[in-house]
Formats: structure tokens, C-alpha cells, sequence
């Protein structure tokens, strides 16, 4: 393949260019030179491929409209169909989405699924709608994304505020446009509706087998750890769980009302409950309440990143105390606090690896969607444990070759899967 010109430097500003996607370029820029991937094939992947703006215009329960921007950014479509969560959160920005699906590229080819990254959203409140709202809002959103969805094409699944009801709306207003059910057109969704088993817990419990598999390869049981969790949602809460089902120590969680230690130990199915008939952890009056930002500088082996992105920075890195990071959230650790965490020789198991389960589980989904043919959940548990096995060792592996950090070898595997799949079929024309 002919080399192309060295033209990005040239373009000035473009428009998803944020400090969050310029955290996705300084880590791929960090990669590359372990990648061995041509010149042409790196400077495609510094682009997402399509970005999609819309604005989704909603009237209120009180008869007023309100009009919400709306992304969808694709980064990569050289392995399959693009894949990626859809979140509902006042930071949304393309800038956000382009960063996320750059991620999910390199996540879903480390993983060897046979997808490429896209991830979308709408910058809104999501706490502030009602269920109706919400509805009106996720069916006009897909309608507007209609041109570039599809099972084949965009395949949509949850991220931050968004759930199994909003992937139902995304499923019936897709199905309604082309006549028939067409489950596969996004994962994440009710089992009512061709979901799959284990699909709404593997994210958090993904994360826990690849927590246990790095404590493997260091010798050291996980029975006895003492963990702190970041964010008590989908990821946190079920992360929490799967550490103490596993005898680890649960010393401290927290979600957006802030957080609650015990020394001795958090009763984590309590936590659950009060959360799930509370809405939150506000008011949970058994433990030492701790703000977000205590949290996490509580001494422990692991702490658990399960809440938003840009959590530890270079400002609160220095005061980090654990042993093991563990990425649930994407892109929670920033450029500069990666370098600081791995000078003090603290070992971060980074995002992509880290909470692949959900995708992973995803792809299973949409597999057993398009063979109309259902696995039972211990099935499924266990290819989820086998695929994200091989994926850490992989990455341990690379590590310890290249004196790389795991975040390095991680991206660096993702980079080579997808560098040797366009080398071989060329940019178009
Ligand atoms: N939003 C999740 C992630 O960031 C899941 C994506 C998917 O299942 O497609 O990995």
C-alpha cells in the first residue's frame, strides 16, 4: 500500500478534537511504535470514520419542548460492524463519543471480536426526564441515527443511564421502520426480547476475572483483598458483589451521592437493596460517610474505577493508595496520572481489557440473536472467562516482552488486529 502524505498536522482544529480525545491519541501515540503498523494505516486510525450530529427535539410532561444534541461517532468498520454503548449524560460532546469509540476499537479487537468501536449519546439530564421523556427521547434519537444503524452496520448497546428499557425503544422503533423484529439490532436488551442470559451482569463480573486472573499471575490469592468501588451502577455494583462472593473485602463504594467505608467490611447485597429501593446510596447511614474524592485515597490492594471517566489525574495520583487499579469506567485515569501510578508502582489494568466483558457478552447476544439459537448462563459465563483469560494473557505477555505498561500492550494488541486486517484489504480506493 502506497504511504500517504502526513497531512493531519495541517488541518487545524477538528471539531471532536477535546482534551478527552486528545487522551485517546496521546495513548495510541504511545502505542504505535510497538504496533508495527505501516504509516498509512496509522494515520487512518487517528480519524473516527463518521460522526453523526443530530438534535432530538422532545415535549416535556408539562407540554413545553425541549430540543437535546444528539452524537453518533464510528471509529472504525474494518473488522465488522461498529459496536459501542449509547449514554445519556450532561458531558456528552463529540469530542466524548469520538474518544469512546476510538476505545472501543481497540477493546473489541483485543478481544478478537469481529466488530469495529462506535459509541453515542445525548447531552441531557438524564435524572432530571421521566420514563416517558426518556421513551420519547431514545425513539426520536434512532430515528434520527436510522441512516447509519443497522445489524450489519451500527449495532447500539447501554453505557452510563441508559439500560434494558432504552435498548427496547431502540429495538421497536428500528423494527417498526422496517416491517419485521429485528433483535440484533442492538444488544443490552430484556431477554423477553432475545437478550442474552449474563448479559447485564458481565460487565462488573468481567472485571472481577480479569482482577482475579492479574492476582493469579502474581501469586497472590484475591480471598483477603481489601477493595474500594468507585460507582455502585451497572459496573460498580455488580463488580462489588463478585469480589465478596469471591471472599475479597469490600471496605468502601460510592456513586454520585458520595461514598460509605467500613474498615471491617460493607454488607454489600444491603448496599444493593437500599440502592435499588433508594435510587441512591444518599442516606445510607451504616459506615463513615466519605466524599467521592476520599474514596478514592483510602489504603487498599485494589481500587476500582467503575464511575466516569478522568477520576485519577495528575493533581490526586501522588495520593493513590492501592496496590492494583482496575478500570470498570472508560478513560477514568488520565495521560499524565498513568505515568505517575506507574512510577510508583502501582499496576493499572487498564479500561480496554479491564471491562470488556460487556462487549464481549454483547457479541455473544447478537450471535445467538442471528442463529435465532439460545446459550444457557453457565455457558455463556464461562466463553466470557475463556475469551477475556486469553485477552490478559496476551497482554501480560506483551507486557513483559516489551517492558510495556499493560495499558501500552493492551492497546498495542487492539492496534496490531486492526493494523494487519486494513493493511490487507487497503484503504478504498
Ligand atoms: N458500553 C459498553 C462499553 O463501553 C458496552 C458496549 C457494547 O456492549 O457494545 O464497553
Amino acid at each position: 500500500m502506497a504511504e500517504v502524505q502526513d497531512v493531519s498536522h495541517d488541518l487545524g482544529h477538528l471539531e471532536w478534537e477535546t482534551p478527552l480525545f486528545n487522551q485517546a491519541i496521546t495513548q495510541f501515540e504511545q502505542a504505535l511504535p510497538h504496533a508495527a503498523v505501516g504509516d498509512a494505516v496509522a494515520e487512518r486510525l487517528r480519524f473516527p470514520e463518521r460522526s453523526l450530529v443530530v438534535s432530538v427535539p422532545v415535549r416535556l410532561d408539562d407540554g413545553r419542548w425541549r430540543v437535546f444534541p444528539g452524537y453518533r461517532v464510528q471509529h472504525s468498520s474494518v473488522l465488522g460492524p461498529t459496536k459501542g454503548g449509547v449514554r445519556y449524560d450532561p458531558e456528552v460532546d463529540l469530542g466524548e463519543c469520538a474518544a469512546l469509540a476510538m476505545w472501543m476499537t481497540w477493546k473489541c479487537a483485543l478481544l478478537r471480536l469481529p466488530y469495529g468501536g462506535a459509541k453515542g449519546g445525548i447531552r441531557c439530564n438524564p435524572r432530571a426526564l421521566s420514563l416517558n421523556e426518556l421513551q420519547a427521547l431514545t425513539r426520536r434519537f434512532t430515528s434520527e441515527l436510522l441512516p447509519v444503524l443497522g445489524p450489519q452496520q451500527d449495532i447500539p448497546a447501554p453505557d452510563m443511564a441508559t439500560n434494558e428499557q432504552t435498548m427496547a425503544w431502540i429495538m421497536d422503533t428500528y423494527s417498526m421502520q422496517v416491517g419485521y423484529a429485528v433483535p440484533e439490532i442492538v444488544t443490552g436488551k430484556p431477554i423477553s426480547l432475545g437478550g442474552s442470559l449474563f448479559r447485564h451482569e458481565a460487565t462488573g463480573a468481567g472485571v472481577v476475572m480479569v482482577i482475579e486472573r492479574c492476582f493469579q499471575k502474581l501469586g497472590t490469592p484475591l480471598a483477603g483483598q481489601r477493595c474500594v468501588v468507585q460507582g455502585f451502577g451497572n459496573v460498580g455494583g455488580i463488580a462489588a458483589g463478585e469480589l465478596h462472593d469471591r471472599g475479597a473485602l469490600v471496605v468502601a463504594v460510592s456513586d454520585l451521592s458520595g461514598g460509605v467505608h467500613h474498615e471491617g467490611g460493607l454488607d454489600i447485597s444491603a448496599l444493593r437493596s437500599y440502592a435499588e429501593a433508594n435510587g441512591s446510596l444518599a442516606g445510607y447511614d451504616s459506615g463513615e460517610r466519605v466524599s467521592n474524592e476520599e474514596l478514592l485515597e483510602l489504603p487498599c490492594d485494589i481500587l476500582v474505577l467503575a464511575a466516569r471517566e478522568d477520576q485519577v489525574t495528575g493533581e490526586n495520583a501522588g495520593r493513590i493508595q492501592a496496590r492494583v487499579v482496575a478500570e470498570g469506567a472508560n478513560g477514568p485515569t488520565s495521560v499524565e496520572a498513568d505515568a505517575i501510578l506507574g512510577e510508583r508502582g502501582i499496576l493499572v489494568l487498564p479500561d480496554v481489557l479491564t471491562n470488556a466483558g460487556g462487549v464481549t457478552v454483547s457479541y455473544f447476544e447478537w450471535v445467538q440473536d442471528i442463529g435465532r439459537l439460545f446459550w444457557d448462563r453457565n455457558e455463556i459465563r464461562a466463553k466470557l472467562a475463556d475469551k477475556l483469560a486469553d485477552a490478559f494473557d496476551r497482554v501480560w505477555r506483551l507486557a513483559e516482552e516489551q517492558g510495556l505498561s499493560l495499558r501500552s500492550a493492551a492497546l498495542v494488541a487492539g492496534i496490531r488486529e486492526v493494523g494487519a486486517a486494513l493493511t490487507s484489504r487497503g484503504i478504498y480506493p
